[in-house]
């Protein structure tokens, strides 16, 4: 921290890395950002994590791309080119006018000659709101589909589906701040020690002042220090624990029948169904004793106020949905929704996932999660957008799109700020897909992977050069604000989506991101009572806000639900094994996630001198022992393997880590975790089960 005689200005934003949206100040010195400060933001009150205060150097760096880029006609064929010193060899440089005309043309002429479906869109969550309706915006009015999507898909899709059919809402119930109000809080599948780091300070306090905390997942994450139980459950067993939790309540007769009968529907199936679950028979499935899961159902039944969170370890499932729809009827059957101290609450992972998710970037549905098979809704959005009507027909997810492109039918995309050529399961399947398109558009700031297979790149711009609002995992809309200019000919990007809608033919005029903000609220109720300019002085409004006084309401539906009836609904839920199992060949089991210093597939963390220094080579963590029975010292190199391909990179030893268990994280190119990944889907959500691969480990040689 310096003084005011450090910088030439300061400007106060939002960070850019996860869904607590921690509000920062930017003190910039001679056009580059000095250091950041945190500010009273209300998710952070002046506290950040590594990543916020360190973490922001990446905007600086050598690669960004400053110009747009078109593909070299001598080019070679499409592939991945992983040459850090000179990312750009297969393109050349050209003005705005002759990308932007290319990038346009290209997918005007696939729509012309297949139809609008032969076009799809991932949009960002990394981008602002207004960002992201636009980028929704333009595939449906522009193609005519709803094929837009972004990595929601990758990581609580699950937990959306589930809350939006059960609780009729896919955000969450309580801000994460509520803790302080709670007796018992849950917190499983998820390490928001790494992941969340500034909300599980908040966590830590709640244990600290007595707070009974209870940590739940297959790895010790780093919250068990703090915990008064830790339940280090089999993997995928998610399910068999949480049933087995409920038919204590049941049997025991804690749960609160006052508000079942009040607020809940199909409550005696859900009470039938978990006959079956005596914790006792769900002790070899689970690894936990069914004298602590009573113990634990007991606590949280019994609290005057528990919350639940959760994380990807939840979502990332096969049944990734069920899991979520285990947990929503937990809470439910204690009464813990809706009250102080009380609440579901999924952490959300980038910095704008839930912002972008509200804002439409989903296929199937329309901005604050109204269907697109609603003929109503659709017409209500032409009418706002002064335009024809478009598909009724839900479009395809991330990976149904990459499926897409390998059967013919998709055959042009526009990618914003997302890289799916990192962060698709079997990637190798993405990557090939990458490599068929006829026409690829990536907007970024770096050459990602992605952007490697591109025929156009538009150079895109970084949080700290950019207006516009965002939402946290909070449901706090927040204002971000730019403290530097992009470099070189680099434009904000909601001016890039602009200027390509304006050559697709569609009539799009707006001059600042504030009138689309303005665009939003006539389609969005969300935005009740938040305006741009409350928004430029109050920094921060919560959603829903009830008035244009109303700082917004940090608790919702202590009234009910907005489901038929007012009622939120038990979905009962049965035990699904993982799609694949550990055998001979494939004896261990490869789950994926992050690290504290590394964000997602790396291409900004990577690029930041600080966090790359600390965590500067991709590696993977074994329990000791499995170290040992491998021949293989701390350290040193191991190989990974599944059905769908190999990696080789540095073993860590960690006890945290069950010893038929192998965490890996993602960021890392050069070992790139996705190459193993199961593309197998969740049914609902339709997301990957990036948390449980059959796998083989092997010592390699050191070289
Ligand atoms: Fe940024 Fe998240 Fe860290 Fe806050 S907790 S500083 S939002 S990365």
């Amino acid at each position: 921290v310096g003084d005011s005689a450090d910088y030439d200005s300061e400007v106060d934003s939002v960070c850019p890395f996860c869904g607590v949206g921690c509000q920062v100040s930017l003190k910039v010195k001679d056009g580059r950002i000095k250091y950041v400060d945190g500010i009273d933001g209300p998710a952070n009150e002046g506290r950040l994590c590594v990543k916020g205060r360190f973490g922001f150097d990446y905007i600086h760096h050598p690669h960004r791309v400053t110009k747009p880029m078109i593909r070299r006609d001598d080019a070679p064929a499409k592939g991945l080119n992983v040459d850090p010193a000179n990312p750009w060899t297969h393109f050349r440089e050209a003005t705005w006018d002759e990308a932007l005309d290319a990038a346009a043309s290209g997918l005007g002429r696939l729509r012309d000659q297949h139809g609008g479906k032969a076009v799809a869109g991932f949009g960002s969550a990394k981008c602002t709101n207004e960002e992201a309706y636009l980028f929704q915006k333009l595939i449906r009015q522009g193609f005519g589909h709803n094929n837009v999507d972004h990595c929601t898909r990758l990581c609580h899709a699950s937990s959306v589906a589930a809350l939006m059919e059960n609780v009729g809402s896919g955000a969450v119930t309580a801000t994460f701040n509520q803790i302080e109000n709670a007796d018992v809080a849950i917190v499983i599948g998820a390490n928001p020690v790494e992941n969340h780091p500034v909300a599980a300070t908040y966590f830590k306090q709640f244990a600290k002042r007595g707070g009974k905390l209870i940590v739940m997942d297959p790895r010790g994450v780093g919250l068990r220090r703090f915990a008064t139980h830790m339940l280090q459950f089999r993997p995928g067993a998610d399910v068999a624990l949480l049933n087995s939790i409920m038919h204590v309540i049941v049997e025991e007769g804690l749960y609160d029948q006052q508000y079942i009968d009040a607020y809940t529907e199909n409550w005696e199936a859900e009470k039938a169904h978990l006959s079956g679950f005596a914790p006792e028979e769900m002790e070899a499935l689970t690894g936990i004793p069914a004298t602590t899961v009573r113990e634990v159902a007991r606590a949280f039944a019994t609290a005057k106020a528990g919350m639940i969170f959760w994380g990807m370890g939840i979502s990332q499932h096969i049944h990734g949905t069920d899991n979520s729809r285990c947990l929503i009827s937990l809470a439910l059957m204690c009464g813990h929704v809706g009250r102080p101290g009380t609440g579901l609450h999924p952490l959300r992972g980038q910095n704008n996932v839930q912002g972008a998710s509200d804002a439409g970037l989903i296929p199937m549905f329309l901005p604050d999660y109204q269907p697109v098979t609603d003929d109503g809704v659709r017409s209500a959005f032409s009418e706002i957008w002064n335009s024809g009507d478009f598909s009724s027909q839900k479009g395809l997810t991330v990976t149904e799109i990459m499926d897409a492109v390998h059967d013919g039918q998709i055959r042009g995309m526009y990618i914003l700020g997302e890289n799916p050529a990192m962060s698709d399961p079997d990637v190798d399947h993405a990557r090939d897909a990458l490599a068929k398109l006829e026409h690829l558009v990536v907007q970024d700031i770096f050459v990602t992977e992605t952007a490697n297979y591109a025929d156009v790149i538009l150079p895109a711009s970084a949080f700290a050069e950019k207006t516009g609002t965002v939402t946290n995992t909070n449901r706090q809309v927040q204002m971000g604000r730019p403290a530097v200019s992009p470099p070189g000919e680099a434009r904000e990007d909601w001016w890039i989506t602009v200027e390509l809608a304006k050559r697709l033919g569609l009539p799009w005029d707006y001059k600042h991101p504030s009138e689309v903000f303005a665009e939003m609220k006539r389609g969005m109720h969300s935005f009740d009572n938040i305006t741009w300019e409350r928004l430029e002085t109050q920094n921060a409004v919560t959603y829903p806000s009830l008035s244009p006084e109303d700082p917004g309401q940090a608790i919702v539906f202590g009234d009910g639900f907005p489901r038929a009836e007012g009622r939120a609904r038990f979905a009962p839920a049965s035990v699904i094994p993982p799609d694949e199992t550990p055998d001979p060949d494939y004896p261990m089991i490869l789950t994926t996630g992050r690290q504290l210093e590394h964000w997602h597939t790396g291409s900004m963390t990577r690029r930041s001198r600080v966090l790359d220094a600390v965590e500067p080579e991709a590696n993977c963590s074994l329990h000791p022992r499995t170290l040992r029975r491998l021949g293989v010292t701390p350290g040193g190199m191991v190989r990974l393997s599944t059905r769908r391909g190999s990696i080789r990179l540095m073993a860590r030893a960690d006890r945290a880590v069950a010893e038929d268990m192998v965490f890996l994280p993602f960021a890392y190119v050069e070992a790139a975790a996705n190459i193993l990944t199961n593309p197998a889907l969740d049914p609902y959500g339709k997301i990957p089960e990036f948390k449980f691969s059959a796998v083989r480990v092997e010592a390699v040689e050191d070289i």
